[in-house]
C-alpha cells in the first residue's frame, strides 16, 4: 500500500470541543435524526456545530448505493420514520436555524424514492419554523425523477441543490449509480417548474479531473439555470473510498472561482474545505440582502 498522502496545510480544522458541539449532539440523538455532518465525516464539523449549523439527512443513516467518495454506509434502509418530518422541524427551532439544509440517502428501495419524505419536511419546517429558508439537497431519484422533482418542487423549498460532484469522464468510477446528464436535467427540471427556486449544485476536485473539464461542468450548469455553485477539495474519508489524486491549491480554487462568476453564477463558494451546506446560510442571506 502507498504512504498515507499527506494533507497540506491549507488542510486545517477546528476540533470538534465545546459546549454547543455537544449540545447539538444530543439534540440530534434525542431527535433520532442523522446529520450528513457526521455520515459523511465532514471536517468542518468542528466549526459549523459550535455555531450549532447542523445538515439533516432524511430517510435514515443507510443508502442504497455507495459511491466511491462517500462516507455514508450502505445497505438495506430501515423503514421510513413518520415522526422525522416533525423531528426535523424541532430541530430546526431548537438550533435556532434562519437556514436549513436537509439532504437525504438514496432510497433507491421506494417506490417514489423518498420524494414525499422530502413533501412532508419542507411542510413542516413552513408550520413551525416559518422564518426559516430551506434549502433541499436531494438524490438523483434515479427513473422516477421527473415525478419526484415535480412535488418537490410544488412544496416550495427556497433552494433546490443537487450535486454533479465530478466531471462526467469520472463517473463510471466516482459516481457509478448515476448518470451526468439525468442530474443536470434534474436541476434543468426544477428551474423550468418554479423559476423563483435558486438551483444550486456542487462538485469536487482532486480525484483527477482536469481544469477545462472543470469548465465545461460550469458552462453546462450555467446552460441548464443553475444559480449557486460550491466547489471543494476531496478528502478521503477512508482507504477503502477513492484515492485523492491531487491537493488543489487555495489559488487554484481562487482561479476556479473568477472564472465561475464570469460564467455568471449568482454565488461562488470555493476552497479546500467548501462543502455543499458549508456556511449555506451566510451566503444565501447575502445574496438576498445585496
Ligand atoms: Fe455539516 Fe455542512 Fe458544516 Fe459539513 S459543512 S459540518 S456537512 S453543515
Ligand atoms: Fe453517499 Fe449520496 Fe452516494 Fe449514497 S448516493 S453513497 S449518500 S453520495
Amino acid at each position: 500500500t502507498p504512504p498515507k498522502q499527506r494533507k497540506p496545510d491549507w488542510i486545517r480544522v477546528k476540533a470538534p470541543v465545546g459546549e454547543n458541539f455537544s449540545q447539538t449532539r444530543k439534540l440530534m440523538r434525542d431527535l433520532g435524526l442523522a446529520t450528513v455532518c457526521e455520515e459523511a465525516a465532514c471536517p468542518n464539523i468542528g466549526e459549523c456545530w459550535t455555531k450549532k449549523h447542523a445538515t439533516v439527512m432524511i430517510l435514515g443513516d443507510t443508502c442504497t448505493r455507495a459511491c466511491a467518495f462517500c462516507n455514508v454506509k450502505t445497505g438495506m434502509p430501515r423503514v421510513v420514520d413518520p415522526l422525522e418530518p416533525q423531528h426535523v422541524a424541532v430541530a430546526a427551532a431548537e438550533l435556532g436555524l434562519e437556514h436549513i439544509v436537509v439532504t437525504s440517502v438514496d432510497r433507491d428501495d421506494l417506490p417514489d424514492g423518498g420524494a414525499s419524505q422530502f413533501v412532508k419536511v419542507i411542510e413542516a419546517l413552513r408550520r413551525e419554523t416559518p422564518n426559516t429558508t430551506i434549502e433541499i439537497l436531494t438524490p438523483d431519484f434515479r427513473n422516477k425523477s421527473e415525478e419526484a422533482v415535480a412535488r418537490i418542487v410544488d412544496a416550495g423549498p427556497d433552494v433546490y441543490n443537487h450535486n454533479l460532484e465530478t466531471v462526467p469522464r469520472l463517473y463510471p468510477t466516482i459516481r457509478p449509480g448515476a448518470r451526468y446528464y439525468a442530474s443536470l436535467r434534474l436541476l434543468e427540471q426544477v428551474k423550468r417548474l418554479s423559476p423563483a427556486i435558486f438551483t444550486k449544485s456542487g462538485v469536487m476536485v482532486g480525484l483527477g479531473e482536469q481544469r477545462l473539464e472543470v469548465h465545461q461542468v460550469m458552462d453546462d450548469m450555467r446552460s441548464a439555470g443553475i444559480d449557486f455553485l460550491t466547489m471543494g477539495q476531496y478528502l478521503q474519508p477512508t482507504p477503502r473510498h477513492a484515492t485523492v489524486e491531487e491537493f488543489v491549491t487555495p489559488d487554484a480554487f481562487k482561479a476556479y472561482a473568477a472564472i465561475a462568476r464570469a460564467k455568471g453564477f449568482l454565488l461562488v463558494a470555493a476552497s479546500p474545505l467548501t462543502r455543499s451546506s458549508y456556511h449555506a446560510g451566510d451566503d444565501f442571506q447575502k445574496m438576498q440582502a445585496a
